[in-house]
Protein backbone atom coordinates (compact mmCIF):
# COMPACT_ATOMS: atom_id res chain seq x y z
CA UNK A 1 0.00 0.00 0.00
CA UNK A 2 1.38 3.45 -0.71
CA UNK A 3 1.03 6.51 1.14
CA UNK A 4 0.91 9.92 0.86
CA UNK A 5 3.86 11.31 1.99
CA UNK A 6 3.12 14.76 2.11
CA UNK A 7 0.07 14.37 4.54
CA UNK A 8 1.00 15.80 8.10
CA UNK A 9 -1.11 18.52 9.86
CA UNK A 10 1.75 21.31 10.17
CA UNK A 11 2.04 22.26 14.28
CA UNK A 12 0.69 25.65 13.53
CA UNK A 13 -2.55 24.09 12.70
CA UNK A 14 -3.10 21.66 15.76
CA UNK A 15 -4.46 23.84 18.98
CA UNK A 16 -4.83 22.41 22.28
CA UNK A 17 -7.26 20.32 23.10
CA UNK A 18 -9.70 21.52 25.07
CA UNK A 19 -10.17 24.32 22.12
CA UNK A 20 -11.67 22.33 18.94
CA UNK A 21 -12.51 25.15 16.46
CA UNK A 22 -16.42 23.81 15.54
CA UNK A 23 -17.08 27.46 13.63
CA UNK A 24 -16.28 26.59 9.92
CA UNK A 25 -18.15 24.60 7.32
CA UNK A 26 -16.14 22.88 5.19
CA UNK A 27 -17.09 20.88 2.40
CA UNK A 28 -15.15 18.32 0.11
CA UNK A 29 -16.42 16.97 -3.44
CA UNK A 30 -15.28 14.38 -5.22
CA UNK A 31 -16.57 13.24 -8.19
CA UNK A 32 -17.40 9.88 -9.09
CA UNK A 33 -15.19 7.52 -11.09
CA UNK A 34 -14.62 10.66 -12.48
CA UNK A 35 -12.79 9.95 -15.89
CA UNK A 36 -14.59 6.51 -16.07
CA UNK A 37 -18.01 8.20 -15.80
CA UNK A 38 -16.50 10.75 -18.54
CA UNK A 39 -16.23 7.95 -20.74
CA UNK A 40 -19.55 6.60 -20.12
CA UNK A 41 -21.30 9.95 -20.38
CA UNK A 42 -19.41 10.85 -23.80
CA UNK A 43 -20.15 6.70 -25.12
CA UNK A 44 -23.61 5.64 -23.65
CA UNK A 45 -22.72 2.20 -25.32
CA UNK A 46 -20.69 1.86 -22.21
CA UNK A 47 -22.93 2.95 -19.98
CA UNK A 48 -23.27 0.11 -17.88
CA UNK A 49 -20.09 -2.13 -18.69
CA UNK A 50 -17.37 -2.72 -16.34
CA UNK A 51 -14.63 0.07 -18.04
CA UNK A 52 -11.35 1.59 -17.17
CA UNK A 53 -9.52 4.87 -18.59
CA UNK A 54 -5.69 3.70 -18.81
CA UNK A 55 -2.83 2.52 -20.69
CA UNK A 56 -3.64 -0.68 -22.33
CA UNK A 57 0.07 -1.92 -22.98
CA UNK A 58 2.65 -4.38 -20.86
CA UNK A 59 3.27 -1.67 -18.43
CA UNK A 60 0.11 -0.16 -18.16
CA UNK A 61 -1.70 0.92 -15.41
CA UNK A 62 -5.53 1.72 -14.65
CA UNK A 63 -6.22 5.39 -14.07
CA UNK A 64 -9.55 5.22 -13.24
CA UNK A 65 -12.19 2.66 -13.12
CA UNK A 66 -16.27 2.47 -13.42
CA UNK A 67 -18.38 1.33 -10.28
CA UNK A 68 -19.21 -2.22 -12.63
CA UNK A 69 -15.32 -2.51 -12.65
CA UNK A 70 -15.15 -1.84 -9.10
CA UNK A 71 -16.81 -5.23 -8.63
CA UNK A 72 -14.37 -7.21 -10.14
CA UNK A 73 -12.28 -5.80 -7.68
CA UNK A 74 -10.11 -3.59 -10.16
CA UNK A 75 -9.04 -0.28 -8.02
CA UNK A 76 -7.10 2.88 -9.92
CA UNK A 77 -3.44 2.19 -9.72
CA UNK A 78 -3.31 -1.53 -10.53
CA UNK A 79 -1.37 -3.00 -13.18
CA UNK A 80 -3.82 -3.50 -16.11
CA UNK A 81 -2.89 -6.82 -17.09
CA UNK A 82 -4.08 -7.47 -13.55
CA UNK A 83 -7.30 -5.60 -14.05
CA UNK A 84 -7.94 -7.39 -17.65
CA UNK A 85 -6.79 -11.02 -15.72
CA UNK A 86 -9.86 -9.84 -13.27
CA UNK A 87 -12.59 -9.30 -16.26
CA UNK A 88 -11.68 -10.30 -19.47
CA UNK A 89 -14.84 -8.63 -21.17
CA UNK A 90 -13.04 -4.99 -19.58
CA UNK A 91 -13.07 -1.82 -21.66
CA UNK A 92 -9.96 -0.41 -21.96
CA UNK A 93 -10.05 3.52 -23.17
CA UNK A 94 -7.23 5.91 -23.59
CA UNK A 95 -7.34 8.95 -21.53
CA UNK A 96 -8.43 12.07 -22.96
CA UNK A 97 -6.74 14.28 -20.78
CA UNK A 98 -8.07 17.92 -22.36
CA UNK A 99 -11.94 16.89 -22.24
CA UNK A 100 -11.13 15.62 -18.18
CA UNK A 101 -9.27 19.21 -17.76
CA UNK A 102 -12.51 20.90 -19.71
CA UNK A 103 -15.15 19.28 -17.65
CA UNK A 104 -12.66 20.27 -14.64
CA UNK A 105 -13.11 23.94 -15.25
CA UNK A 106 -16.75 23.64 -15.42
CA UNK A 107 -17.11 21.86 -12.15
CA UNK A 108 -14.48 24.81 -10.92
CA UNK A 109 -16.77 27.54 -12.01
CA UNK A 110 -19.71 26.12 -10.24
CA UNK A 111 -17.39 25.97 -7.18
CA UNK A 112 -16.80 29.65 -7.08
CA UNK A 113 -20.22 30.99 -8.01
CA UNK A 114 -20.25 30.39 -4.08
CA UNK A 115 -16.60 31.04 -2.79
CA UNK A 116 -13.31 31.93 -3.74
CA UNK A 117 -11.69 29.83 -1.05
CA UNK A 118 -11.75 26.70 -3.59
CA UNK A 119 -8.91 24.22 -2.79
CA UNK A 120 -8.05 21.69 -5.61
CA UNK A 121 -6.94 18.84 -4.77
CA UNK A 122 -7.11 17.04 -8.16
CA UNK A 123 -9.09 17.42 -11.18
CA UNK A 124 -11.83 15.74 -9.40
CA UNK A 125 -11.62 16.81 -6.19
CA UNK A 126 -11.52 20.33 -3.98
CA UNK A 127 -12.03 21.35 -0.87
CA UNK A 128 -14.37 24.35 -0.44
CA UNK A 129 -15.08 26.41 2.87
CA UNK A 130 -18.73 28.00 2.50
CA UNK A 131 -18.71 29.26 6.30
CA UNK A 132 -19.23 32.36 4.76
CA UNK A 133 -20.34 32.15 0.98
CA UNK A 134 -21.84 34.83 -1.71
CA UNK A 135 -25.03 33.14 -2.01
CA UNK A 136 -25.30 34.04 2.34
CA UNK A 137 -26.88 30.31 2.45
CA UNK A 138 -26.51 29.63 6.52
CA UNK A 139 -26.23 25.61 6.02
CA UNK A 140 -23.49 23.95 4.28
CA UNK A 141 -25.42 20.89 3.79
CA UNK A 142 -27.86 23.27 1.75
CA UNK A 143 -24.50 24.71 -0.24
CA UNK A 144 -23.34 20.93 -1.25
CA UNK A 145 -26.62 19.73 -2.32
CA UNK A 146 -26.76 22.51 -4.68
CA UNK A 147 -23.79 22.11 -6.19
CA UNK A 148 -24.27 18.73 -6.56
CA UNK A 149 -27.42 19.33 -8.38
CA UNK A 150 -25.64 22.28 -10.45
CA UNK A 151 -22.45 19.56 -11.46
CA UNK A 152 -25.25 17.03 -12.58
CA UNK A 153 -27.30 19.92 -14.91
CA UNK A 154 -24.36 21.09 -16.24
CA UNK A 155 -22.03 18.44 -17.07
CA UNK A 156 -24.31 15.52 -16.96
CA UNK A 157 -21.88 13.62 -14.08
CA UNK A 158 -22.70 12.91 -10.31
CA UNK A 159 -20.44 14.26 -7.57
CA UNK A 160 -20.18 12.63 -3.90
CA UNK A 161 -20.32 15.62 -1.04
CA UNK A 162 -18.90 15.76 2.69
CA UNK A 163 -19.50 18.93 5.05
CA UNK A 164 -18.01 18.82 8.43
CA UNK A 165 -16.46 21.41 10.23
CA UNK A 166 -12.71 20.00 9.35
CA UNK A 167 -10.98 19.27 5.94
CA UNK A 168 -10.22 15.63 7.82
CA UNK A 169 -13.82 14.89 8.44
CA UNK A 170 -15.15 16.52 5.15
CA UNK A 171 -12.89 14.48 3.17
CA UNK A 172 -13.43 11.45 5.33
CA UNK A 173 -17.35 12.19 4.90
CA UNK A 174 -17.48 12.66 0.97
CA UNK A 175 -16.41 8.87 0.84
CA UNK A 176 -18.72 7.81 2.75
CA UNK A 177 -22.01 7.44 0.72
CA UNK A 178 -20.21 7.33 -2.70
CA UNK A 179 -21.45 7.92 -5.61
CA UNK A 180 -24.02 10.18 -5.56
CA UNK A 181 -23.83 10.41 -2.38
CA UNK A 182 -24.07 13.12 0.76
CA UNK A 183 -22.94 13.18 4.19
CA UNK A 184 -22.97 15.56 7.25
CA UNK A 185 -20.42 15.11 10.08
CA UNK A 186 -21.71 17.80 12.96
CA UNK A 187 -19.74 19.07 15.63
CA UNK A 188 -22.33 16.57 17.74
CA UNK A 189 -21.89 13.81 16.11
CA UNK A 190 -17.83 14.23 15.72
CA UNK A 191 -16.64 12.55 18.71
CA UNK A 192 -18.83 9.25 18.21
CA UNK A 193 -17.73 8.76 14.23
CA UNK A 194 -14.00 9.38 14.95
CA UNK A 195 -14.30 6.76 17.84
CA UNK A 196 -15.67 3.65 15.65
CA UNK A 197 -13.63 4.67 12.40
CA UNK A 198 -11.20 2.13 11.45
CA UNK A 199 -7.37 3.30 11.25
CA UNK A 200 -7.33 2.61 7.68
CA UNK A 201 -10.25 4.99 7.28
CA UNK A 202 -7.51 7.97 8.52
CA UNK A 203 -5.43 9.75 6.22
CA UNK A 204 -1.60 8.32 5.50
CA UNK A 205 -2.52 5.34 7.14
CA UNK A 206 -1.61 2.58 4.74
CA UNK A 207 -0.92 -1.34 5.32
CA UNK A 208 2.27 -0.52 7.24
CA UNK A 209 1.12 1.87 9.90
CA UNK A 210 -2.31 0.16 10.25
CA UNK A 211 -0.33 -3.56 10.93
CA UNK A 212 1.84 -1.58 13.39
CA UNK A 213 -1.08 0.08 14.85
CA UNK A 214 -3.13 -2.96 15.22
CA UNK A 215 0.01 -4.70 16.88
CA UNK A 216 -0.33 -1.61 19.72
CA UNK A 217 -4.45 -2.46 20.09
CA UNK A 218 -5.13 0.78 18.21
CA UNK A 219 -8.25 -0.31 15.73
CA UNK A 220 -10.09 2.95 15.98
CA UNK A 221 -10.47 6.37 16.52
CA UNK A 222 -11.21 5.53 20.02
CA UNK A 223 -8.44 3.06 20.78
CA UNK A 224 -5.92 6.30 19.46
CA UNK A 225 -7.34 8.53 22.35
CA UNK A 226 -5.83 6.17 24.89
CA UNK A 227 -1.99 7.54 23.81
CA UNK A 228 -0.41 10.49 24.96
CA UNK A 229 1.01 13.22 22.00
CA UNK A 230 4.19 11.67 23.13
CA UNK A 231 3.82 7.99 22.30
CA UNK A 232 2.70 8.43 19.37
CA UNK A 233 4.96 10.71 17.98
CA UNK A 234 7.73 8.37 19.23
CA UNK A 235 5.73 4.86 17.47
CA UNK A 236 4.68 7.38 14.35
CA UNK A 237 7.56 10.51 14.41
CA UNK A 238 5.48 13.56 12.32
CA UNK A 239 2.20 11.52 11.42
CA UNK A 240 1.63 10.71 14.89
CA UNK A 241 1.16 14.39 15.85
CA UNK A 242 -1.97 14.22 12.92
CA UNK A 243 -3.29 10.79 14.80
CA UNK A 244 -3.35 12.27 18.19
CA UNK A 245 -4.84 15.53 16.50
CA UNK A 246 -7.22 14.29 14.10
CA UNK A 247 -8.69 11.73 17.30
CA UNK A 248 -9.32 15.01 18.81
CA UNK A 249 -10.94 16.15 16.07
CA UNK A 250 -8.80 18.80 16.26
CA UNK A 251 -7.60 19.90 12.57
CA UNK A 252 -7.86 23.54 11.81
CA UNK A 253 -5.75 23.53 8.43
CA UNK A 254 -7.12 26.37 6.31
CA UNK A 255 -9.21 26.13 2.93
CA UNK A 256 -5.87 27.45 0.84
CA UNK A 257 -7.15 29.00 -2.57
CA UNK A 258 -3.48 29.53 -2.87
CA UNK A 259 -1.81 26.14 -2.49
CA UNK A 260 0.49 25.45 -5.34
CA UNK A 261 1.74 21.89 -5.43
CA UNK A 262 5.63 22.16 -5.06
CA UNK A 263 6.00 18.50 -5.46
CA UNK A 264 4.33 15.19 -5.45
CA UNK A 265 5.60 11.81 -4.40
CA UNK A 266 4.99 8.66 -2.10
CA UNK A 267 6.53 5.87 -0.57
CA UNK A 268 6.44 2.11 0.45
CA UNK A 269 7.13 0.85 3.59
CA UNK A 270 7.71 -2.69 3.09
CA UNK A 271 5.84 -5.34 4.87
CA UNK A 272 8.99 -7.10 6.21
CA UNK A 273 12.82 -5.36 5.34
CA UNK A 274 14.02 -5.78 1.74
CA UNK A 275 17.80 -7.04 1.25
CA UNK A 276 17.55 -8.19 -2.10
CA UNK A 277 18.55 -5.44 -4.73
CA UNK A 278 16.42 -6.86 -7.50
CA UNK A 279 13.33 -6.53 -5.03
CA UNK A 280 13.87 -3.44 -4.27
CA UNK A 281 14.14 -2.74 -8.05
CA UNK A 282 10.60 -3.88 -8.78
CA UNK A 283 8.78 -1.96 -5.63
CA UNK A 284 10.91 1.25 -7.58
CA UNK A 285 8.83 0.61 -10.62
CA UNK A 286 5.82 0.18 -8.87
CA UNK A 287 6.44 3.16 -6.46
CA UNK A 288 7.20 4.87 -9.95
CA UNK A 289 4.00 4.14 -11.72
CA UNK A 290 1.87 5.63 -8.78
CA UNK A 291 3.76 8.92 -8.73
CA UNK A 292 3.00 9.23 -12.29
CA UNK A 293 -0.13 8.57 -12.09
CA UNK A 294 -0.46 11.39 -9.26
CA UNK A 295 1.56 13.78 -11.51
CA UNK A 296 -1.01 13.20 -13.77
CA UNK A 297 -4.35 14.09 -11.56
CA UNK A 298 -2.82 17.21 -10.28
CA UNK A 299 -0.98 18.41 -13.76
CA UNK A 300 2.55 18.82 -12.06
CA UNK A 301 5.55 18.05 -13.96
CA UNK A 302 8.90 18.70 -12.73
CA UNK A 303 12.35 18.33 -13.22
CA UNK A 304 13.95 17.13 -9.94
CA UNK A 305 13.64 13.15 -8.68
CA UNK A 306 14.59 12.78 -5.28
CA UNK A 307 15.06 8.47 -4.13
CA UNK A 308 14.52 8.51 -0.20
CA UNK A 309 15.75 4.84 1.01
CA UNK A 310 15.03 4.38 4.81
CA UNK A 311 17.54 1.12 6.00
CA UNK A 312 15.51 -1.44 8.56
CA UNK A 313 17.71 0.66 11.69
CA UNK A 314 15.60 3.87 10.68
CA UNK A 315 18.18 5.37 9.19
CA UNK A 316 17.43 7.51 6.11
CA UNK A 317 19.57 8.66 3.05
CA UNK A 318 18.74 10.44 0.07
CA UNK A 319 19.29 11.82 -3.09
CA UNK A 320 18.70 13.72 -6.11
CA UNK A 321 18.88 14.48 -9.36
CA UNK A 322 17.78 17.43 -11.74
CA UNK A 323 17.46 16.75 -15.74
CA UNK A 324 17.12 18.86 -18.07
CA UNK A 325 14.19 18.06 -19.50
CA UNK A 326 10.56 17.36 -17.61
CA UNK A 327 10.55 14.56 -15.92
CA UNK A 328 7.17 12.70 -16.65
CA UNK A 329 7.49 8.50 -17.88
CA UNK A 330 7.62 5.82 -15.77
CA UNK A 331 11.00 4.28 -17.27
CA UNK A 332 12.44 8.13 -16.92
CA UNK A 333 11.85 7.62 -12.78
CA UNK A 334 12.72 4.23 -12.93
CA UNK A 335 16.34 4.81 -14.80
CA UNK A 336 17.20 7.73 -12.74
CA UNK A 337 16.26 6.04 -9.39
CA UNK A 338 18.04 3.03 -10.20
CA UNK A 339 21.22 4.72 -11.15
CA UNK A 340 21.00 6.62 -7.62
CA UNK A 341 20.30 3.99 -6.23
CA UNK A 342 23.56 2.17 -7.70
CA UNK A 343 25.97 4.04 -5.03
CA UNK A 344 23.65 3.15 -1.98
CA UNK A 345 25.04 0.12 -0.40
CA UNK A 346 22.44 -2.27 1.15
CA UNK A 347 23.16 -2.99 5.08
CA UNK A 348 22.73 -6.47 6.12
CA UNK A 349 19.19 -5.84 8.16
CA UNK A 350 17.67 -4.59 4.46
CA UNK A 351 15.91 -1.73 3.49
CA UNK A 352 12.43 -0.52 5.34
CA UNK A 353 10.99 1.85 3.29
CA UNK A 354 11.57 3.80 -0.71
CA UNK A 355 9.97 6.86 -1.53
CA UNK A 356 10.32 8.84 -4.33
CA UNK A 357 9.21 12.77 -4.96
CA UNK A 358 9.33 14.86 -8.20
CA UNK A 359 9.91 18.28 -7.52
CA UNK A 360 11.36 21.62 -9.37
CA UNK A 361 7.88 22.32 -10.81
CA UNK A 362 7.75 23.16 -14.87
CA UNK A 363 5.76 25.99 -15.19
CA UNK A 364 3.87 26.36 -18.85
CA UNK A 365 6.50 29.36 -19.75
CA UNK A 366 9.53 27.14 -19.36
CA UNK A 367 11.67 27.29 -22.23
CA UNK A 368 14.04 24.33 -21.47
CA UNK A 369 11.62 21.81 -22.90
CA UNK A 370 13.68 19.28 -25.00
CA UNK A 371 11.10 17.67 -26.34
CA UNK A 372 7.26 19.22 -26.84
CA UNK A 373 4.85 17.62 -24.52
CA UNK A 374 3.33 14.34 -25.56
CA UNK A 375 0.20 12.35 -23.96
CA UNK A 376 1.30 10.60 -20.98
CA UNK A 377 0.41 7.44 -22.29
CA UNK A 378 1.87 7.82 -25.59
CA UNK A 379 3.68 4.79 -25.30
CA UNK A 380 0.90 2.40 -24.93
CA UNK A 381 -0.93 2.58 -28.42
CA UNK A 382 -2.52 1.08 -30.30
CA UNK A 383 -5.67 1.17 -28.15
CA UNK A 384 -7.93 -2.02 -28.35
CA UNK A 385 -11.05 -1.05 -27.01
CA UNK A 386 -12.83 -4.46 -26.32
MG1 LIG B 1 -13.11 11.17 -7.42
Amino acid sequence: MLGDALFVIPERDCERVNKVDTSRKIVHIDMDAFFASVEQRDNPEYCGLPLVVGGNCARGVVAAASYEARQFGIRSAMAMQKALAKCPSLVVLPPRMETYKAVSLQIREIFQEYTDLVELLSLDEAFLDVTHNKKAIPSASWVAQQIRATIHERTGLTASAGVSFNKFLAKVASGMNKPNGFTLISPEQAPDFIAVLPIEKFFGVGKATADKMHRMGIATGADLLRYSLEELESAFGKAGRTYFHIARNNDLRPVNPDRERHSVGTEDTFEQDVRDRREISNRMAAIAHEVVRRMERSQFVGRTLTLKVKFADFRQITRSRTMDYPIREVDDIVAIAQQMFAGVTIPPKGVRLVGMTVSNVCRPGWTGWRQPMLPFFSECEPWTNT
